[in-house]
């Protein structure tokens, strides 16, 4: 058995090798490194795959969300809801641009945030919504839609994880993650569901005004060349990063596919361990596993992490601190929360080997190795 990664990405390039090496030859070959073919041709299909009117691409996930804020208009200090168990680009962005992050609480099945909370921390103040499908599970949006559209707020969805995550309504209408709210944000880091060989990101809506303007801000608040008409940034998706991008998304089903088995093989292999619990899956939605993320009871999780190692398995906290409790947001009252069930889960997660292509062989090895010490 070859060395265990948590995100093998060296096999899934081999197996895609000459069709990747040529789209980036032709790439050098062409010459158009920024704004070539390629990035409308990805921007176009993409749109296509998540049924979403407009993909405005950008330079990564983290500018996804800076430039979907952006274009809302927002005054310093109006507040953003977040939750606080995300990771750390969901919750920066907003403070970054002088508005106040508001850190609500997740479900402690979903690790999504908690409609109910969401309601109670809405304040006059309040000026938009960034529920986070975490780990590749949808966020409850129903819940959540209802609730922004009472108090009139627009969501921004962080779908950084979750790309080809369906959402399930009571009606069986299906729709993709990040394509519900006002604004969908995704990033393109190679370890994501859709990655590509560097950095990437993109915003998805279906509003025409909305994406002229995202288009705008991430060209330097330009739509005529030197005419500047709004405070921009420079974000662009590379040309070479589009043309792999492009035949990524022709096989991001099989790899979601690839994903789900093993977490089906995953959740046979620990079906019988009591102090093990397996990801839920909510039936509102087709969870991808970015993520296969286990949580520990009463298993000394530093112990399982040494024992891992031991045995050549990487696993990984996501995230270690919430929000919450970085220095970061001291400023913004961070330590002043209690979420008791942010605090809980970050104390009991443990994050195991996922991507498209985990063998029943390792798996089985990974799931022994944890078994083993759950059982002293
Ligand atoms: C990866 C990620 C981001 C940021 O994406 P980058 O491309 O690394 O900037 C934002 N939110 C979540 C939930 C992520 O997992």
């Amino acid at each position: 058995m070859s060395t265990i990664q948590m995100v093998d990405l060296h096999t899934q390039y081999k197996k895609i090798k000459d069709e990747v090496d040529r789209a980036v030859i032709d790439v050098l070959e062409s010459s158009a490194f920024i704004n070539g073919k390629p990035v409308a041709e990805f921007a176009q299909s993409l749109a296509q795959y998540l049924g979403v009117k407009h993909v405005i691409p950008c330079a990564n996930g983290t500018d996804a969300l800076q430039i979907a804020l952006m274009s809302l208009d927002l005054q310093p200090g109006d507040e953003v809801i977040t939750p606080s168990f995300t990771y750390v680009a969901t919750t920066e962005v907003v403070a970054l641009l002088r508005l106040k992050p508001v850190f609500v609480e997740v479900d402690p099945r979903t690790f999504c945030m908690d409609p109910e909370r969401l309601e109670a921390a809405i304040t006059p103040r309040t000026k938009a919504i960034v529920p986070v499908h975490l780990y590749g599970h949808a966020a409850p949006m129903k819940e959540i839609l209802e609730i922004a559209a009472k108090h009139n707020l627009p969501v921004i969805e962080d779908t950084a994880q979750a790309m080809g995550a369906d959402y399930i309504f009571p009606d069986g209408t299906k729709a993709k993650a990040g394509t519900m709210g006002t604004i969908g944000c995704t990033s393109f880091f190679p370890s994501k569901n859709l990655g590509c060989y560097g950095d990437g990101g993109a915003m998805f809506t279906n509003d025409d005004a909305l994406a002229d303007k995202l288009r705008m801000i991430a060209n330097h608040g330009q739509k005529v060349r030197y005419y500047h008409d709004l405070v921009g940034c420079n974000s662009r998706l590379d040309t070479i990063q589009a043309a792999i991008l492009n035949i990524k998304l022709r096989n991001l089903e099989t790899y979601n596919a690839a994903r789900i088995a093993a977490a089906d093989t995953y959740d046979k292999l620990f079906a019988a361990q009591g102090n093990i619990q397996t990801p839920y899956r909510a039936e509102y939605t087709r969870h991808v596993f970015h993520q296969y993320t286990l949580q520990l009871e009463g298993v000394d999780r530093d112990g399982m992490v040494n024992h891992l190692a031991s045995k050549g398995i990487p696993s990984m906290i996501y995230y270690p601190v919430p929000a919450h409790r970085q220095k970061m947001f001291d400023a913004f009252g961070g330590s002043g929360y209690e979420l008791p069930v942010t605090d809980w889960l970050t104390n009991r997660v443990i994050s195991l080997p996922m991507h498209s292509e985990l063998t029943l062989e390792t798996q089985q090895y990974i799931a022994n190795a944890v078994i083993e010490f759950a059982q002293q």
